[in-house]
């Protein structure tokens, strides 16, 4: 490469990146409509390919991960019969080197008609795409680059000036220091169970055995649309506030303890990643995860032991009684405030009201969020 050609390409990137500052990265989730049979047999070659190299390799990361590895052409692959080759020749070498990370689509050279482009607004960049296969068909997730400022104004206009504390529960997955309860629990449906039983009574391997294992597949896609479109929800309830306090990383210790099953159905592990994506449109101050927001009073800050089983704080001090989950909600917000007001992130502080959190005036611009300590 000659060095007129890197400076050019080295412009480039950066007018990108400078560009990228004022946007905000979204995915759009897009259904591929029109694929014939020969196409679709191919892209489910394609995956089939994929899944095939990108196995073999993690079974064997230490000696199969090389710099050759993506050259590939046989693998073995595991079957009920033992030890199988599965020739590698539809991936071309790009997306062989590419393969965990993204698949591209190649070798199906006509326009697709896509389902969903009318959520793109019109002066969005796009970046990239990548082909993901569901068992109701195929999508591309395309990655476009929005104007911040636009996606600002979009957020000021439903804004209040309240700031709000999440505390994240089993029961009621999002509770917030006003006292609101948002709850999405999406149960295994009795239909999944039920495919799930009829399932386990066919002949493994057999044409209907394969035919239940998709309607399965199905189902779980469709319960996870739903708990998608509640987080989105979630979300944008979210987005009036002017000020959202979290405790860090309160997820992650459940997953290790006994509530893990119920923590994955209910999906919440999915809100702090999407807090964090929202941190660079709106103030979000993420609390330590030490701090004890579930054993001091929101009120009068007396601090006991309070067993997980106990949903009301009686505090023994002041005497005031309050759910649980608010009381938590409440001390982290507090926690939040405390914090940004003693690192002079705050204007000034309205009067505050018989032991509620003390409503502030929010001074925080979203240029300045960037800055918060997250
Ligand atoms: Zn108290």
């Amino acid at each position: 490469m000659n060095g007129l050609k890197q400076e050019k390409i080295k412009e480039t990137l950066n007018a990108t990146r400078k560009r990228r500052k004022r946007q905000i990265p979204r995915v759009y989730q897009l259904k591929l409509q029109n694929l014939s049979k020969k196409d679709r047999k191919k892209l489910d070659r394609l995956f089939l390919e994929a899944k095939w190299l990108y196995n073999y390799v993690v079974a064997d990361i230490e000696n199969r991960l090389t710099k050759d590895s993506w050259k590939l052409k046989e693998v073995e692959i595991k079957t009920p019969e033992g030890f199988e080759k599965r020739d590698i020749n539809t991936l071309s070498s790009q997306m062989r080197q590419g393969i965990i990370e993204r698949i591209k689509i190649q070798g199906i050279k006509k326009k697709f008609r896509v389902l969903g482009l009318h959520q793109i607004p019109e002066n969005s960049e796009p970046a990239n795409a990548q082909l993901v296969k569901k068992p109701s068909g195929y999508y591309l997730y395309l990655t476009c680059y929005l104007q911040k400022e636009k996606a600002l104004e979009e957020i000021k206009k439903k804004q209040t000036r309240q700031p709000i504390g999440i505390d994240l529960g089993i029961k009621h997955q999002i509770t917030l220091s006003n006292g609101e309860k948002i709850s999405w629990y999406a149960e295994e449906t009795k239909r999944l169970k039920k495919l799930q039983k009829t399932l386990s009574r066919k002949q493994k391997g057999s044409k209907n055995y394969f035919k239940t294992k998709l309607k399965i597949q199905k189902e779980w896609e469709y319960i996870q649309n739903k708990r998608k479109d509640a987080l989105n929800k979630a979300i944008s309830h979210l987005k009036k506030f002017s000020l959202i306090a979290i405790q860090n990383d309160s997820i992650k210790g459940w997953h290790e303890g006994y509530f893990g099953k119920q923590v994955q159905n209910t999906g919440i592990g999915g809100i702090t990643a999407r807090l964090k994506r929202l941190a660079t449109l709106i103030p979000v101050f993420f609390v330590d995860r030490y701090e004890p927001t579930t054993q001091v009073c929101s009120f009068c800050g007396h601090r006991q032991k309070i067993p997980l089983s106990e949903r009301t704080y009686k505090c023994p001090l002041c005497g005031k009684e309050i759910d649980r989950d608010v009381n938590s909600a409440k001390n982290i917000l507090k926690i939040a405030v405390e914090k940004l007001k003693g690192e002079g992130k705050l204007l000034k502080t309205l009067p505050v009201d018989c032991g509620e959190v003390t409503p502030v005036e929010w001074a925080i611009t979203h240029g300045e969020a960037g800055s918060l300590p997250l």
